[in-house]
């Protein structure tokens, strides 16, 4: 079920067969406060990305600098629909990374150091995300920074260090979320997708669906008018 460990094909980072998208130019730099931010470069963050882009939410997706998650290290997926022969756990992820940003999404491959997730107000304010010193702003958050797995696949440690204090979590670190959706407690406005909050299933396919619920959440989360409706009037 579970791919072979390959840690000699971390060089596939930089992909051979698909085209690496290019860096977007530092969004910081315009202080634009975004309508949605993903942190994490997994099936699940990419998915998200997929379908918040392909809404028109031109999200930024802080990826990490080791983008691509833990399907790096997986050899050979035979489980993920829609390959026949299994496919490389790089060139499946690469491939979710390339349609993400040709469907608009900006990618920062680098790490989030910080998070204030509650600042207040309508749709629970403006969440502000540091990158070292660079400061960047959303309306709403997808968290989808996975697990580090350790040396047997079920000791898995979540992501989540980040969020402490600030998010909801379970005696593991998982994120909790809302029971039928992704909406995390502690915080409106922050979603959680894929392994970091998922103590059950924890495969790609699973990961990928629920970016794309997260996703979906958002925009109903928008839909609900939680956010100023003028924000998409200035977007053009
Ligand atoms: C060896 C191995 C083999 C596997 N084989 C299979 C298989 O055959 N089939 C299957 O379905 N599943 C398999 N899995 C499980 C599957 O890979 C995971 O369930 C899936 O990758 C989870 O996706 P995710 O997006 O939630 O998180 P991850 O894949 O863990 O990705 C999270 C990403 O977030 C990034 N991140 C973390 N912190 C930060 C931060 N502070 N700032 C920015 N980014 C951050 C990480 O660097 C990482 O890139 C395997 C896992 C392993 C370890």
């Amino acid at each position: 079920m579970i791919g072979v460990l390959a840690q000699s094909r971390r060089w596939e980072r930089e992909p051979t067969t698909i085209a690496r998208p290019e860096p977007s130019p530092d969004p910081s730099q315009a202080e634009e406060i975004r309508q949605l931010i993903i942190i994490g470069g997994g099936p699940a963050a990419y998915t998200a990305a997929i379908y918040a882009a392909r809404a028109d939410l031109h999200p930024l997706v802080i990826e990490g600098s080791l983008w691509g998650g833990q399907l790096m290290q997986s050899a050979t997926v035979e489980n993920y629909p829609g390959f026949v022969d299994g496919i490389d756990g790089p060139e499946l992820v690469a491939a979710m990374r390339a349609q993400a940003a040709r469907f608009g999404a900006d990618l920062l491959t680098e790490d989030v150091t910080q998070v204030e997730l509650q600042s207040g107000g309508p749709g629970g304010g403006i969440k502000r995300i540091w990158v070292g010193e660079r400061l960047y702003q959303a309306r709403m958050v997808i968290i989808a920074t996975g697990t580090t797995p350790g040396s047997a696949p079920e000791e898995r440690s979540p992501n989540s260090q980040l969020f402490a204090g600030q998010l909801q979590m379970d005696w593991q670190g998982r994120l909790t979320t809302v029971p039928g959706c992704t909406m995390t407690i502690g915080a409106q406005g922050v979603y959680a997708a894929g392994d970091v909050a998922d103590s059950t299933y924890q495969q790609a396919v699973t990961a990928a669906a629920s970016g794309c619920m997260a996703a979906m959440d958002v925009l109903r989360h928008i839909e609900g008018g939680f956010l100023d409706r003028d924000i998409f009037a200035e977007r053009g």
